[in-house]
């Protein structure tokens, strides 16, 4: 496995690797999980080449979010990757990405980048978008793989992929969970053993609103809404953000109970904010992640 932190490094290396046709690529903010590791792992058996990014993006954080203490740990996700068997990790430093007189960005528009957790953290889609565009410009992989515990952000870049014609294929692999059903989220870390113990509400919400979807379709997605909310609210320690009922593709708010649909929802657990999702596919088939047992 080798590691680069230049971005003349990075094109050198995929340079050296111009013939294949197969460059998967993971982009992360590290302190890795298996909820990373799944992507990795799909990505190792799909592709010849396979580039992993470290980068915690400053652009993506407002000024009073976690940047300064966003949890790292280069060592052990070093560690992680190379029995996972990735061929190059890339390790930018911030001024690599955004030198002095970086002043171009990518700001998508519109609901999708605008409403729920585009609302809730104005300009966190356009660092998103711009930093992947710049990792994808410089990796150049012909696949790409992304989670869908972060939906809204999956859906940003596959809007991107089509609206600027990128050349690449964008995969969005399930939710990984505790067996609990808690998220997996580097973000976990911090939870205190008792915040710990109340997280499990955003999963606890998602079944309820699941429930309601499947038994009450007739009372429309306030009946969703209504019964994620009554599950949050009956946790001392948590405080919901939102629970929406949305379009997967355009996050356009579902004014009646149909597939597909994306059942979303943002809490506080004391000092941490946590989102979770559960995606009701086109097809009508639920996908609410994978509980590692
Ligand atoms: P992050 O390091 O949080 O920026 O996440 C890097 C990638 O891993 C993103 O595409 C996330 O959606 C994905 N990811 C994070 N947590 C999970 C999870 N629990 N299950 C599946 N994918 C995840």
């Amino acid at each position: 496995m080798r590691v680069v932190t230049t971005v003349q490094q990075m094109r050198d290396t995929r340079t050296a690797w111009a013939k294949s046709n197969q460059v998967g690529f993971v982009p992360t903010m590290g302190y890795l999980h298996e909820g990373h590791l799944s992507l990795v792992r799909h990505a190792r058996a799909e592709n010849e080449l396979l580039v992993v990014s470290i980068f915690v993006n400053p652009t993506q954080f407002a000024p009073h979010e976690d940047l300064e203490l966003y949890p790292r740990d280069v060592p052990r996700d070093l560690q992680l990757l190379e029995a996972a068997g990735v061929d190059i990790v890339f390790i930018p430093t911030p001024d690599e990405i955004y030198p002095p007189g970086f002043v171009t960005y990518v700001d998508p528009t519109g609901p999708l980048a605008e409403q729920a957790e585009g609302a809730r953290r104005p300009g966190h889609f356009r660092g998103v978008a711009t930093v992947v565009l710049k990792l994808f410009q410089v990796v150049q992989p012909h696949q790409a793989y992304f989670g869908q515990k972060d939906a809204q952000q999956a859906a940003v870049i596959s809007r991107m992929i089509a609206d600027f014609h990128l050349p690449l294929r964008l995969h969005v692999l399930p939710i990984i969970r505790e067996a609990d059903g808690l998220a997996m989220s580097s973000r976990n870390v911090y939870l205190g053993s008792e915040e710990r113990i109340a997280a499990t509400t955003l999963y606890r919400a998602l079944q309820a609103g699941r429930l309601a979807f499947e038994t009450r379709r007739a009372d429309g997605p306030l009946a969703v809404i209504k019964a994620m909310t009554a599950v949050v609210a009956s946790e001392p320690h948590a405080v919901l953000d939102y629970a929406e009922v949305r379009n997967p593709n355009s996050f356009l708010p579902l004014e009646s109970l149909h597939a597909p649909a994306v059942l979303l929802i943002a809490v506080r657990i004391g000092s941490v904010r946590l989102i979770d999702n559960f995606l009701l596919r086109a097809d009508g088939s639920w996908d609410v992640g994978i509980a590692v047992t």
